[in-house]
């Protein structure tokens, strides 16, 4: 019988890395550090659609294709799913390094109207196309850094029409693609400037025409809240998820990262799809999101940039039995576009393995963003999002880290990112 004849195939590749990604609930306890790992391994590829994977003999056996990857002494590995990014915003922030070294707190920051507030002004006074731009370039910087799939909050409009706009950035940036973009409504980011003071009236605004009005326009997946003391408190936060839920969004919180304010709890308590940051959530709110499936996002570039110096307790998250995904956590504050640094920050910071932070980016980042059934693992059916990275073994990633490792990425079957560098 002859081999069947597909669209590509990577073959030799010293190992091909994946997890079981295709059960309806994230991996979590013992199982989260459950990768397989398949050496001199190939993957077949048609219609932009994993076919088979194994080991090379096997499936050079059964596939040929004209477009085969020889990926000798290089590791494959699912595309990245990057869960939680502030991606649509315009300008900078470099200023507030100082004032952070300084010894300013990023409340201190926010309370002064820097922080958020200025990013919020320049998004403002930024039109559609010229958002569209940049935020492409930032998408572009994930994708040559092996993010496929992207969370992408707005949060920087915080008025009706400037929400729509961020998220009418995040759709044409989907579209434009190669990388595929799932779209978070964060209206419930800060309080703006004009509603100083006015939290309950802001909470009315977004509740009652920010939300339908992006519902009604197909805009977002999901909406989230910044539940945190100072912010939106934890019935605000109910309120809000209350009116998303009614309008058909996913559930996402901002939670505990300063202090207990019950997000984690709340979170269960509503079947949030994820909670993220964790940083000073109580047992019981962990106890409750495990039971329920919510995700934990962690994101340790976070307290890394606020210089704050404590890391979530990853290994008794995982020891509860709560589904661990990683995440960046880009905004203008937190300036990384690399999951790679998720990686080596878990493993150096959160005592996390290298296994257990590849399903955290991997299946458990797409669990934490409602797409496991397509991302997130290499099996066949799935969609063929390949990273081919330069490193003899899965450890590499964590263990070598300041540089790209990532040398070819496929994303829906076709080459974007070859030597690193993007395929324009
Ligand atoms: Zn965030």
């Amino acid at each position: 019988m002859g081999r069947r004849q597909v669209d590509l195939i990577v073959d030799h590749a010293a190992e091909l890395v994946t997890t079981q990604g295709k059960s309806d609930h994230p991996v979590s306890g013992h199982h989260q550090s459950e990768i397989s790992v398949i050496s001199d391994a190939a993957v077949a590829v048609q219609r932009a659609t994993v076919v088979q994977i194994g080991r090379s003999d096997q499936i050079l056996a059964q596939y040929r294709s004209k477009h085969v990857i020889n990926a000798t002494g290089r590791t494959v590995l699912p595309g990245l799913v990057d869960p939680h990014t502030h991606l649509v915003f315009a300008g900078s922030r470099e200023r507030e390094l100082e004032m952070k070294l300084e010894g300013k707190s990023y409340m201190e920051i926010l309370a002064t109207g820097g922080g958020i507030l200025s990013t919020v002004a320049q998004t403002r006074k930024t039109g559609k196309r010229r958002l569209l731009e940049i935020c492409r370039e930032r998408a572009q910087s994930l994708l040559t850094h092996g993010t496929t799939t992207i969370e992408v909050k707005s949060g920087y409009g915080l008025t009706t029409l400037d929400e729509i706009k961020c998220l009418e950035v995040a759709r044409a940036l989907d579209k434009i693609g190669p990388f595929h973009i799932v779209p978070t409504f964060l209206g419930a980011h800060a309080i703006p400037e004009e509603y100083r003071g006015r939290a309950g009236d802001y909470v009315d605004l977004v509740t009652r025409e920010m939300i339908p009005a992006i519902a009604k326009k197909k805009l977002a997946r999901f909406c989230d809240v910044f539940c945190e003391s100072g912010v939106f408190t934890i019935e605000q936060t109910e309120r809000i998820l209350e009116a998303a839920r009614n309008s058909g969004l996913g559930a996402k919180i901002h939670a505990d990262e300063f202090s207990d304010t019950g997000g984690a709890l709340l979170a269960g308590k509503i079947g949030a799809t994820s909670a993220d940051h964790l940083l000073h959530s109580s047992d019981e709110g962990i106890r409750e999101m495990v039971e329920q499936g919510t995700v934990g996002v962690l994101l340790p570039a976070a307290p890394l940039t606020l210089m704050t110096g404590k890391y979530v307790n990853a290994r008794k998250m995982i020891e509860y039995g709560l589904p661990v995904a990683l995440g960046t956590d880009l905004s203008p504050s937190c300036m990384v576009e690399n999951q790679q640094v998720s990686i080596a920050l878990a493993c150096y910071c959160m005592r996390m393995t290298p296994a257990e932070a590849i399903v955290a980016v991997t299946i458990n980042a797409a669990h934490a963003i409602g797409e496991a059934r397509r991302i997130g693992s290499l099996e066949p059916g799935k969609k063929a999002d390949i990273l081919i990275i330069d490193a003899p073994n899965h450890r590499f990633l964590g263990y070598r880290f300041g540089v790209n490792l990532v040398d070819t990425v496929i994303k829906d079957g076709k080459i974007v990112v070859k030597d690193r560098r993007l395929i324009k």
